[in-house]
This record gives C-alpha cells, structure tokens and sequence, in this order.
C-alpha cells in the first residue's frame, strides 16, 4: 500500500490544472510511511483522488506529479511515457534530421513531457540522462531502458551533478547507467546556412549534459545572418554560434567565454569542420563583462553581437539581481553594434518571464541611447515542448534586435 498524501483545503487548485508541483505549504498530511522518491496517492482534503506523484520530503516541493490519472507508477508507467516523448519528436519533421546518425535532440524535457525532474539529451550514439528530482532518482534504471527501447540508441550516460540535486537532499552521480568505456566525445552535425555545422561534446566533463541543444535554431539563425558582418560571440561555450557565423560567411567572429575548458573544445570544433576559414574566429578567454568594457573604450564596433549568458535568476526569488545583469550586459551590447547592427539577446533564466526580459532590454537600449526594433522573438526548438500547464517550462526566450 502506498502513502497518501493529502493537501490542505483549496490547494489542490493547482493540481487539477495539471500544474505537476505540489509545494510543502499545499499540503496537510502524509498518511502512512514514504521514503524520498517514493510515489503517494494524492488526495484533495474532500477525498477526492488527484494522482500519484513522487515524494521528496527534503524538498519545498514536496512532491511531482507522475500522473493525474488512475495508473500505477511501474516500470510500463515509463516505458509509455519515455516512448510518447519520443514519437512526438520523431513526428515533427523539422526534428526529423536529429534523429539521423548523428542527430542531437532532446528526448525528455522533465515537466512538460510529463516526467518532473528527468531531462534525456541525445548526441549521435550516446543518451545523456540528467535527473533532478527524488522521483527520477528511483526511477533511472527503468528510464534509462526506456529510452534505449524507444530510440534503438544502445548507451545511456549519466550526468546527475546539477546545483539543484542538493535542494533535494540528492548527492552528485555521474557514469554509465548502460554501456561502459571511457567517456564519450560524440561529435553531433547541426543543421546550418550551408550544410551541417559539427559539434563535439564533452560529455563528462561539459557543462549540463554536454550541450546547450535549446538553442539550435537561433544558432542556425545567426549562420543566416552573419554573412559579411563583424561577429561578437558572447558566452561562447563550445563556440555553437560563432561556428554558425563562420559557416555562413562572416567577416570575422570574435568569441568570449570565461571557460578554458570550453575555449579548448571550441578549438577542436574549428578542426572538425573544414569547410570554415579558422583565420577569421578569434578566441578570448574572459570575462564579456570586463571584455565589453575594455572593447568600449577601444572603440571597437560590430554588426552582429550574440549574448547567451548564463542563468542569472535560478527563480523569481533572484529577478531582481538578474534585472540588473542582464541590463548591463545589453546596455554594453548596444554600445559597441555599428548603426544597423543586429543584436540576438537571450536570457534562460526561468525567474524572467519573455515580457520582463523585454522590458529589461528597452531599458538598456534607453540608457545606450539607441533606437532599436524586435524584428523576431526567439525561444527554444520544437524538442523542448513547453506544458500548457507549466509556464515555467519556457525558460530560454530571445530577441532579435536591429538598431539604428
Ligand atoms: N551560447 C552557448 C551557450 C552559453 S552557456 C551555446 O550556444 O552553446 C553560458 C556560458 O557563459 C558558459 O560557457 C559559461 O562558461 C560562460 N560564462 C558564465 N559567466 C561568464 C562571464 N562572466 N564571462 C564570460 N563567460 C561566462
């Protein structure tokens, strides 16, 4: 018999709207004994049955919604909903390139796949698993099985190291789940301007699962729109936008990131795709903070700026500070873009909503003294699904500015 976990009265609000976190201050009991990721019936006050969800008493999210149906929580639970995760992108041909021999795509995007807290990432021959939540943590062997089922992928990496585990009273825990051998370095070809861009990921040692995958479309988009321009790539990473530029005819692409290891890799995805001229892409090792500063007083201009900074804001608690941030870094990005220039602001930090972001950018285009219109906004590919009942899975939104 499992426990029961039952909400204070009115708290199941949320639940009923399928919203898959149940917080600490929502709920009135546990009936019965659970252990960390164990799954609990969930009850309304009046009796009523919401789901079942995964428990996580160390957590302020006290528990995950599995389902918001009257299914057991077994290893079939996950090979149905790992498989539907999977079809779904299969079925959307804009993914159907990533799910070639060397396709890079996201697989389970944790909430809004109906799996709180697992995210799945595939680069060519290698899954990466990365699990955030106590649910997941019971769960890895049958997910993990799972996903080599539904994609025929035969090895299955896990990178568990994330900051967030520790809010769950979870320890760090990376390694094979299936397969074995050194760690992987699989080298994924992303579609670009001219022909795929390739990229070879780190996957014990990059950050995340290896690879930022959300932002595939808006690297191809600046490929698209690099042609002739002076290129600044800040928050470089492995240098994913700046190869984009490369391969689509830039005048010259100067990338920054305070990361050497990154730099390193950067290097090596210069090798792996000869089709680009290495003598236009310039790598600094950083701060774009005090790099953008100093290229100020330098004078120096460019046509096309990327910004992709790292999540300022965890959550709504750090808006304010992340405000700021962000607000310096465009105010900066403003001041060096020669008259009609382009700029592709980008913020993934889920505290900031795409209005408050916007806001933040008009602020810093008023203090540059620039005019500047959107002429698209920009958010994640199609493989990071975001569920009408959680908002706060579209973390990654962006603009494309022009000014003057
Ligand atoms: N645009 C990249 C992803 C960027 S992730 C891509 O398409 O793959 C954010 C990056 O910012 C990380 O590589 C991190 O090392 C870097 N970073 C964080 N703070 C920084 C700082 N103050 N100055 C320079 N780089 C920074």
């Amino acid at each position: 018999m499992s426990a029961t976990l039952i909400l204070a009265p009115g708290r199941e609000r949320s639940v009923m709207r399928r919203h898959p976190w149940i917080f600490a201050g929502s709920v009135d009991r546990l009936d019965g004994r659970a252990r960390p990721g164990d799954t609990v019936l969930v009850q309304a006050a009046s009796g009523r049955v919401l789901g079942r969800a995964a428990f996580s008493p160390a957590s302020q999210i006290r528990a995950r919604m599995w389902t918001f149906e009257d299914e057991s929580i077994d290893d079939a639970f996950f090979r149905r909903t790992v498989t539907r995760a999977v079809e779904q992108r299969r079925d959307l041909p804009e993914l159907a390139g990533e799910f070639g021999p060397r396709g890079g795509v996201r697989l389970l995007h944790g909430e809004s796949d109906g799996l709180p807290g697992v995210i799945a990432d595939r680069y060519a021959d290698v899954i990466v698993l990365q699990i955030t939540g106590a649910g997941g943590e019971k769960w890895r062997q049958a997910i993990a099985e799972a996903l080599v089922r539904a994609t025929g992928i035969a090895r299955v990496y896990e990178r568990s190291d994330s900051d967030v585990r520790a809010l769950e009273g979870l320890e760090p825990r990376c390694g094979w789940l299936i397969g074995d051998g050194e760690p992987p370095f699989p080298v994924i070809a992303e579609p670009g301007v001219a022909g795929d861009v390739n990229i070879e990921i780190d996957v014990a040692g990059g950050h995340k699962t290896g690879f930022y995958l959300d932002q595939r479309d808006n690297r191809r988009l600046c490929g698209e729109l690099a042609r002739e321009r002076r290129v600044l790539n800040c928050f470089c990473y492995t240098g994913g936008f700046s190869l984009h530029a490369l391969a689509g005819g830039a005048a010259s692409v100067l990338s920054i990131d305070s990361s050497g290891p990154a730099l390193a890799t950067a290097r090596r995805n210069v090798g792996h795709n000869p089709q680009i001229d290495a003598a236009r892409a310039e790598w600094l090792e950083a701060d774009v903070f005090q790099a953008l500063r100093t290229f100020r007083s330098e004078g120096r201009r460019f046509d096309l700026i990327v910004l992709d900074p790292p999540k300022f804001a965890p959550s709504a608690a750090h808006a304010k500070a992340a405000a700021r941030a962000y607000k310096d870094i465009n105010l900066l990005g403003f001041r060096l873009l020669a008259p009609g220039g382009l700029l592709m602001t980008y913020s993934c930090s889920g505290g900031v909503d795409p209005d408050f972001f916007q806001k933040i950018v008009a602020d810093a285009a008023a203090d540059a003294g620039v005019s500047a219109r959107v002429l698209r906004r920009l958010s994640a590919g199609a493989d990071h699904p975001v569920g009408l009942a959680f908002p706060e899975g579209e973390y990654l939104k962006g603009l494309l500015l022009r000014v003057g």
